[in-house]
Protein backbone atom coordinates (compact mmCIF):
# COMPACT_ATOMS: atom_id res chain seq x y z
CA UNK A 1 0.00 0.00 0.00
CA UNK A 2 1.47 3.09 -1.12
CA UNK A 3 2.34 5.86 2.40
CA UNK A 4 -0.39 8.17 0.98
CA UNK A 5 -3.21 5.84 1.24
CA UNK A 6 -2.27 4.52 4.88
CA UNK A 7 -2.54 7.93 5.96
CA UNK A 8 -5.72 8.64 4.79
CA UNK A 9 -7.07 8.34 8.25
CA UNK A 10 -5.26 11.43 9.15
CA UNK A 11 -6.46 13.92 6.35
CA UNK A 12 -9.20 15.66 7.42
CA UNK A 13 -7.65 16.28 10.70
CA UNK A 14 -4.66 17.68 8.97
CA UNK A 15 -6.51 19.39 6.41
CA UNK A 16 -8.44 21.54 9.59
CA UNK A 17 -5.27 22.50 11.26
CA UNK A 18 -3.86 23.64 7.69
CA UNK A 19 -7.08 25.79 8.03
CA UNK A 20 -6.71 26.57 11.38
CA UNK A 21 -3.18 27.60 10.75
CA UNK A 22 -4.64 29.71 8.20
CA UNK A 23 -7.25 31.46 10.11
CA UNK A 24 -4.17 32.83 12.95
CA UNK A 25 -1.29 34.13 10.70
CA UNK A 26 1.78 35.61 11.88
CA UNK A 27 4.65 37.57 10.65
CA UNK A 28 8.35 36.26 10.96
CA UNK A 29 9.44 35.94 14.38
CA UNK A 30 5.90 36.76 15.60
CA UNK A 31 4.85 33.10 15.10
CA UNK A 32 4.28 32.76 18.99
CA UNK A 33 0.44 30.94 18.27
CA UNK A 34 2.10 28.75 15.84
CA UNK A 35 5.32 27.98 17.53
CA UNK A 36 3.06 26.82 20.82
CA UNK A 37 0.52 24.79 18.09
CA UNK A 38 3.25 23.25 16.66
CA UNK A 39 5.45 22.17 19.82
CA UNK A 40 2.05 20.99 21.55
CA UNK A 41 1.03 18.54 18.71
CA UNK A 42 4.61 17.38 18.43
CA UNK A 43 4.20 16.93 22.30
CA UNK A 44 1.31 14.69 22.28
CA UNK A 45 2.61 12.41 19.70
CA UNK A 46 5.56 11.57 21.61
CA UNK A 47 8.39 14.05 19.70
CA UNK A 48 11.14 15.88 21.60
CA UNK A 49 10.81 19.32 21.11
CA UNK A 50 12.67 21.95 21.31
CA UNK A 51 11.59 25.62 21.21
CA UNK A 52 12.98 28.93 20.96
CA UNK A 53 15.55 27.79 18.29
CA UNK A 54 15.78 30.54 15.82
CA UNK A 55 13.44 32.62 18.98
CA UNK A 56 10.14 31.41 17.71
CA UNK A 57 11.68 27.94 16.08
CA UNK A 58 10.75 24.30 17.24
CA UNK A 59 12.21 21.61 16.40
CA UNK A 60 10.67 17.95 16.91
CA UNK A 61 13.33 15.08 16.89
CA UNK A 62 11.95 11.14 17.34
CA UNK A 63 14.45 8.52 17.37
CA UNK A 64 13.48 4.44 16.43
CA UNK A 65 15.54 1.13 16.11
CA UNK A 66 19.25 0.92 16.39
CA UNK A 67 19.73 3.02 13.06
CA UNK A 68 22.63 5.46 13.73
CA UNK A 69 21.84 7.73 10.84
CA UNK A 70 19.90 11.41 11.06
CA UNK A 71 17.69 13.31 8.71
CA UNK A 72 16.44 17.13 9.03
CA UNK A 73 13.43 18.29 7.12
CA UNK A 74 12.17 21.51 7.20
CA UNK A 75 8.78 23.08 6.90
CA UNK A 76 8.21 27.34 7.05
CA UNK A 77 5.52 28.69 9.24
CA UNK A 78 5.08 32.24 8.70
CA UNK A 79 2.96 34.90 6.94
CA UNK A 80 2.86 37.74 4.87
CA UNK A 81 1.18 40.98 5.56
CA UNK A 82 -0.95 41.10 2.56
CA UNK A 83 -4.30 41.62 3.23
CA UNK A 84 -6.65 38.36 2.11
CA UNK A 85 -8.94 38.48 -0.56
CA UNK A 86 -9.84 35.06 -1.07
CA UNK A 87 -13.53 35.28 0.67
CA UNK A 88 -12.79 31.25 2.17
CA UNK A 89 -14.56 30.39 5.13
CA UNK A 90 -11.29 29.78 7.34
CA UNK A 91 -9.84 32.99 5.74
CA UNK A 92 -7.06 35.46 7.83
CA UNK A 93 -9.12 36.58 11.10
CA UNK A 94 -5.77 39.03 11.33
CA UNK A 95 -6.26 41.70 8.87
CA UNK A 96 -3.96 42.83 6.53
CA UNK A 97 -2.12 39.63 7.01
CA UNK A 98 -2.18 36.22 5.73
CA UNK A 99 -0.70 32.65 4.59
CA UNK A 100 -0.37 33.70 0.56
CA UNK A 101 2.93 31.66 0.52
CA UNK A 102 1.42 28.05 1.68
CA UNK A 103 3.68 27.83 4.58
CA UNK A 104 0.45 26.79 6.35
CA UNK A 105 0.18 24.22 4.33
CA UNK A 106 3.95 23.20 4.75
CA UNK A 107 3.47 22.92 8.72
CA UNK A 108 0.23 20.87 8.26
CA UNK A 109 2.26 18.94 5.90
CA UNK A 110 5.21 17.97 7.79
CA UNK A 111 2.60 17.87 11.03
CA UNK A 112 0.71 15.07 9.05
CA UNK A 113 4.35 13.26 8.65
CA UNK A 114 4.90 14.05 12.59
CA UNK A 115 1.85 11.94 13.55
CA UNK A 116 2.36 9.41 10.32
CA UNK A 117 6.33 8.54 11.97
CA UNK A 118 5.52 8.42 15.32
CA UNK A 119 2.76 5.85 14.90
CA UNK A 120 3.68 3.91 13.02
CA UNK A 121 7.80 4.42 13.88
CA UNK A 122 8.24 2.84 10.14
CA UNK A 123 11.79 4.29 10.35
CA UNK A 124 15.55 3.09 11.78
CA UNK A 125 16.93 6.31 13.15
CA UNK A 126 16.82 9.64 14.02
CA UNK A 127 14.17 12.30 12.14
CA UNK A 128 14.72 15.69 13.04
CA UNK A 129 11.65 18.40 11.65
CA UNK A 130 12.43 21.71 11.52
CA UNK A 131 9.71 24.20 12.04
CA UNK A 132 11.44 27.37 11.20
CA UNK A 133 9.96 31.14 11.24
CA UNK A 134 10.67 34.32 9.39
CA UNK A 135 11.38 32.43 6.11
CA UNK A 136 9.75 35.72 4.04
CA UNK A 137 11.63 38.65 6.19
CA UNK A 138 14.85 37.74 8.20
CA UNK A 139 15.92 34.59 7.38
CA UNK A 140 15.16 32.26 10.42
CA UNK A 141 16.53 29.62 8.63
CA UNK A 142 20.08 31.35 9.08
CA UNK A 143 18.55 33.04 12.70
CA UNK A 144 17.96 28.68 13.82
CA UNK A 145 21.50 27.99 12.21
CA UNK A 146 23.48 30.53 13.92
CA UNK A 147 21.21 29.32 16.73
CA UNK A 148 23.09 25.64 16.60
CA UNK A 149 20.61 24.05 14.41
CA UNK A 150 22.83 21.24 13.30
CA UNK A 151 25.46 21.00 16.67
CA UNK A 152 22.63 20.34 18.65
CA UNK A 153 20.45 18.38 16.22
CA UNK A 154 22.81 16.43 14.47
CA UNK A 155 22.07 15.26 10.81
CA UNK A 156 23.42 13.65 7.83
CA UNK A 157 21.26 15.93 5.37
CA UNK A 158 18.72 18.39 5.02
CA UNK A 159 15.50 18.68 3.01
CA UNK A 160 13.05 21.34 2.37
CA UNK A 161 10.02 21.72 0.24
CA UNK A 162 7.55 24.56 -1.77
CA UNK A 163 4.23 24.17 -3.25
CA UNK A 164 4.05 25.74 -6.47
CA UNK A 165 0.68 26.65 -7.60
CA UNK A 166 1.80 26.74 -11.55
CA UNK A 167 2.99 23.19 -11.62
CA UNK A 168 0.40 20.44 -12.14
CA UNK A 169 -1.24 19.65 -8.84
CA UNK A 170 0.93 16.22 -7.05
CA UNK A 171 4.27 16.24 -9.41
CA UNK A 172 7.25 16.40 -7.71
CA UNK A 173 9.87 19.11 -9.35
CA UNK A 174 14.27 18.27 -9.16
CA UNK A 175 16.83 20.86 -10.09
CA UNK A 176 20.52 19.35 -9.29
CA UNK A 177 22.59 22.43 -8.56
CA UNK A 178 20.94 26.36 -8.45
CA UNK A 179 17.27 26.24 -8.01
CA UNK A 180 16.74 29.63 -6.27
CA UNK A 181 19.11 33.03 -7.00
CA UNK A 182 20.88 35.33 -4.55
CA UNK A 183 19.73 38.95 -3.93
CA UNK A 184 21.75 41.45 -2.85
CA UNK A 185 21.13 44.94 -2.11
CA UNK A 186 23.14 48.63 -1.58
CA UNK A 187 22.25 51.73 -0.45
CA UNK A 188 24.37 54.55 -1.42
CA UNK A 189 24.38 58.13 -0.99
CA UNK A 190 26.92 60.59 -2.78
CA UNK A 191 27.52 63.71 -1.29
CA UNK A 192 29.16 66.70 -3.25
CA UNK A 193 29.41 70.42 -2.68
CA UNK A 194 26.21 72.26 -4.34
CA UNK A 195 26.19 75.38 -5.58
CA UNK A 196 24.77 77.75 -8.36
CA UNK A 197 24.21 75.82 -11.67
CA UNK A 198 25.64 78.75 -13.28
CA UNK A 199 29.04 78.04 -11.83
CA UNK A 200 30.17 74.46 -11.73
CA UNK A 201 33.86 74.87 -11.20
CA UNK A 202 32.72 75.83 -7.31
CA UNK A 203 30.99 72.59 -7.14
CA UNK A 204 30.98 68.26 -6.88
CA UNK A 205 28.41 67.70 -8.96
CA UNK A 206 26.33 64.38 -7.47
CA UNK A 207 24.55 63.92 -10.30
CA UNK A 208 27.03 63.80 -13.09
CA UNK A 209 29.39 61.45 -10.80
CA UNK A 210 25.71 59.07 -9.85
CA UNK A 211 24.79 59.35 -13.58
CA UNK A 212 28.68 57.96 -14.37
CA UNK A 213 28.17 55.07 -11.55
CA UNK A 214 25.18 54.21 -13.17
CA UNK A 215 26.42 53.73 -16.28
CA UNK A 216 29.55 52.08 -14.74
CA UNK A 217 27.96 49.42 -12.68
CA UNK A 218 26.21 48.50 -16.09
CA UNK A 219 29.80 46.56 -17.67
CA UNK A 220 29.79 44.52 -14.78
CA UNK A 221 27.51 41.82 -16.34
CA UNK A 222 29.18 42.89 -19.71
CA UNK A 223 32.62 42.84 -18.91
CA UNK A 224 33.23 41.06 -15.85
CA UNK A 225 31.19 38.14 -16.64
CA UNK A 226 31.70 34.68 -18.33
CA UNK A 227 29.82 35.37 -21.33
CA UNK A 228 27.68 31.73 -20.67
CA UNK A 229 27.01 33.11 -16.76
CA UNK A 230 24.42 35.01 -15.65
CA UNK A 231 23.48 37.96 -13.63
CA UNK A 232 21.36 40.80 -13.29
CA UNK A 233 22.77 44.69 -11.98
CA UNK A 234 19.90 47.34 -11.50
CA UNK A 235 19.81 50.64 -10.39
CA UNK A 236 16.10 51.24 -9.24
CA UNK A 237 16.68 54.48 -7.34
CA UNK A 238 18.26 57.37 -8.64
CA UNK A 239 17.37 60.65 -6.91
CA UNK A 240 18.97 63.86 -6.56
CA UNK A 241 18.07 67.79 -7.26
CA UNK A 242 15.31 70.14 -6.97
CA UNK A 243 15.26 72.98 -8.93
CA UNK A 244 17.31 73.45 -12.46
CA UNK A 245 19.57 76.26 -11.62
CA UNK A 246 21.42 74.72 -8.50
CA UNK A 247 23.57 71.89 -8.31
CA UNK A 248 22.68 69.29 -5.75
CA UNK A 249 24.55 68.22 -2.17
CA UNK A 250 23.81 65.12 -2.20
CA UNK A 251 22.54 62.28 -4.13
CA UNK A 252 21.34 58.68 -3.53
CA UNK A 253 21.10 55.29 -5.40
CA UNK A 254 19.96 51.63 -4.95
CA UNK A 255 21.66 49.04 -6.43
CA UNK A 256 20.15 45.10 -6.90
CA UNK A 257 22.38 42.58 -7.78
CA UNK A 258 21.30 38.93 -8.43
CA UNK A 259 22.93 35.88 -9.37
CA UNK A 260 22.75 32.21 -10.02
CA UNK A 261 26.39 30.61 -8.83
CA UNK A 262 27.96 31.64 -5.50
CA UNK A 263 30.87 32.52 -7.17
CA UNK A 264 29.26 35.28 -9.13
CA UNK A 265 27.33 36.82 -6.28
CA UNK A 266 30.71 37.07 -4.73
CA UNK A 267 31.77 39.19 -7.51
CA UNK A 268 28.90 41.38 -7.70
CA UNK A 269 29.45 42.09 -3.78
CA UNK A 270 33.06 42.90 -4.21
CA UNK A 271 32.37 45.01 -7.53
CA UNK A 272 29.66 46.93 -7.18
CA UNK A 273 30.87 48.78 -3.70
CA UNK A 274 34.22 48.87 -5.90
CA UNK A 275 33.29 50.53 -8.97
CA UNK A 276 30.88 52.70 -6.95
CA UNK A 277 33.78 54.21 -4.65
CA UNK A 278 36.39 54.63 -7.61
CA UNK A 279 33.62 56.57 -9.33
CA UNK A 280 33.12 58.28 -6.95
CA UNK A 281 36.31 59.32 -5.83
CA UNK A 282 37.44 60.27 -9.77
CA UNK A 283 34.95 62.89 -9.10
CA UNK A 284 35.87 64.44 -5.55
CA UNK A 285 32.46 62.81 -4.04
CA UNK A 286 32.14 61.17 -0.43
CA UNK A 287 30.18 58.09 -1.14
CA UNK A 288 28.91 56.22 1.54
CA UNK A 289 27.12 52.68 0.94
CA UNK A 290 25.43 50.44 3.31
CA UNK A 291 25.26 46.81 1.99
CA UNK A 292 21.36 44.71 2.16
CA UNK A 293 22.15 41.29 2.24
CA UNK A 294 19.76 39.22 0.95
CA UNK A 295 19.28 35.58 0.95
CA UNK A 296 22.50 33.16 -0.72
CA UNK A 297 22.40 31.20 -3.95
CA UNK A 298 20.27 27.99 -3.21
CA UNK A 299 22.68 25.15 -4.73
CA UNK A 300 20.82 21.28 -4.24
CA UNK A 301 23.89 19.04 -3.83
CA UNK A 302 24.15 16.44 -6.33
CA UNK A 303 23.89 13.25 -4.90
CA UNK A 304 20.92 14.53 -2.59
CA UNK A 305 19.27 15.36 -5.05
CA UNK A 306 19.31 12.31 -7.24
CA UNK A 307 18.60 10.29 -4.06
CA UNK A 308 15.33 12.64 -3.48
CA UNK A 309 14.26 12.39 -7.25
CA UNK A 310 14.31 8.31 -6.54
CA UNK A 311 12.57 8.24 -3.75
CA UNK A 312 9.67 10.56 -5.13
CA UNK A 313 9.66 8.48 -7.97
CA UNK A 314 8.55 5.28 -5.77
CA UNK A 315 5.84 7.90 -3.73
CA UNK A 316 4.36 9.32 -6.59
CA UNK A 317 5.20 7.16 -9.57
CA UNK A 318 8.46 8.23 -12.32
CA UNK A 319 5.08 10.22 -14.05
CA UNK A 320 4.07 12.47 -11.55
CA UNK A 321 8.22 13.69 -11.35
CA UNK A 322 9.76 16.59 -13.29
CA UNK A 323 13.33 18.10 -13.47
CA UNK A 324 13.05 21.27 -13.34
CA UNK A 325 14.77 23.08 -16.41
CA UNK A 326 15.79 26.65 -14.77
CA UNK A 327 16.18 28.32 -11.43
CA UNK A 328 13.58 30.93 -9.90
CA UNK A 329 14.52 33.96 -9.94
CA UNK A 330 13.30 34.63 -6.62
CA UNK A 331 15.43 33.48 -3.64
CA UNK A 332 14.78 31.15 -0.67
CA UNK A 333 16.67 31.02 2.88
CA UNK A 334 16.76 27.15 3.44
CA UNK A 335 20.05 27.81 1.22
CA UNK A 336 21.86 28.94 4.98
CA UNK A 337 20.97 25.34 5.72
CA UNK A 338 22.19 23.51 2.46
CA UNK A 339 24.80 25.73 2.97
CA UNK A 340 25.92 23.28 6.45
CA UNK A 341 24.73 20.29 5.31
CA UNK A 342 24.05 18.64 2.13
CA UNK A 343 20.82 18.07 1.27
CA UNK A 344 18.08 19.04 -1.45
CA UNK A 345 15.01 21.42 -1.93
CA UNK A 346 12.13 20.43 -4.37
CA UNK A 347 8.76 21.51 -5.41
CA UNK A 348 5.55 20.38 -5.00
CA UNK A 349 3.06 20.76 -7.47
CA UNK A 350 -0.70 22.69 -6.73
CA UNK A 351 -2.39 23.55 -9.71
CA UNK A 352 -6.21 23.90 -9.45
CA UNK A 353 -8.98 25.70 -11.12
CA UNK A 354 -8.95 28.68 -8.77
CA UNK A 355 -4.97 28.89 -8.47
CA UNK A 356 -3.62 31.91 -7.81
CA UNK A 357 0.23 32.67 -7.78
CA UNK A 358 2.69 32.85 -4.44
CA UNK A 359 2.11 36.41 -2.41
CA UNK A 360 -0.89 36.98 -4.55
CA UNK A 361 -4.51 38.12 -2.35
CA UNK A 362 -6.16 35.39 -3.57
CA UNK A 363 -3.80 32.30 -3.02
CA UNK A 364 -4.47 29.98 -1.33
CA UNK A 365 -2.72 26.22 -0.27
CA UNK A 366 -4.04 23.31 -2.14
CA UNK A 367 -5.37 20.84 0.26
CA UNK A 368 -4.99 18.03 -1.77
CA UNK A 369 -1.34 17.67 -2.06
CA UNK A 370 -1.23 17.63 1.87
CA UNK A 371 -1.10 14.03 2.26
CA UNK A 372 0.88 13.76 -0.95
CA UNK A 373 3.97 16.47 0.33
CA UNK A 374 3.30 14.36 4.37
CA UNK A 375 4.07 10.62 2.18
CA UNK A 376 6.43 12.00 0.59
CA UNK A 377 8.96 13.11 4.02
CA UNK A 378 8.05 9.87 5.27
CA UNK A 379 9.14 8.08 2.44
CA UNK A 380 12.59 10.14 2.13
CA UNK A 381 12.79 9.98 6.35
CA UNK A 382 12.29 5.77 5.73
CA UNK A 383 14.73 5.20 3.21
CA UNK A 384 17.40 8.01 3.76
CA UNK A 385 17.64 6.42 7.09
CA UNK A 386 18.36 3.22 5.45
CA UNK A 387 20.67 4.08 3.09
CA UNK A 388 24.23 4.56 3.63
ZN1 LIG B 1 6.91 33.59 -0.01
ZN1 LIG C 1 7.27 30.54 0.65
Amino acid sequence: MRTEDRMAPLKDEMIALRHHLHQYPEIGLEEYKTSALVATRLAEWGWNVTTGVGQTGVVGTLSNGTGRRAIGIRADFDALPITEETGLPYASKSPGFMHACGHDGHTATLLATAKYLAETRDFDGTVHLFFQPAEENFGGAKLMVEDGLFERFSCDAVFGMHNMPDIEEGVFGFRDGTLFANADGFDVTLTGVGGHASTPEVTRDPIVAGASIVMALQTLVSRNLDPMEAGVVTVGVFQAGRASNAIPQTATLTVDARAFTREIATLLKTRIPEVIRLQAESFGIQVTITEMTGYPVLVNDTQMTAFARQVAVKTAGAARVIDLKRPYTGSEDFSYMLEKKPGSYLVLGAKHERAQPLHHPGYDFNDKILLTGAAYWADLAREFLQSR
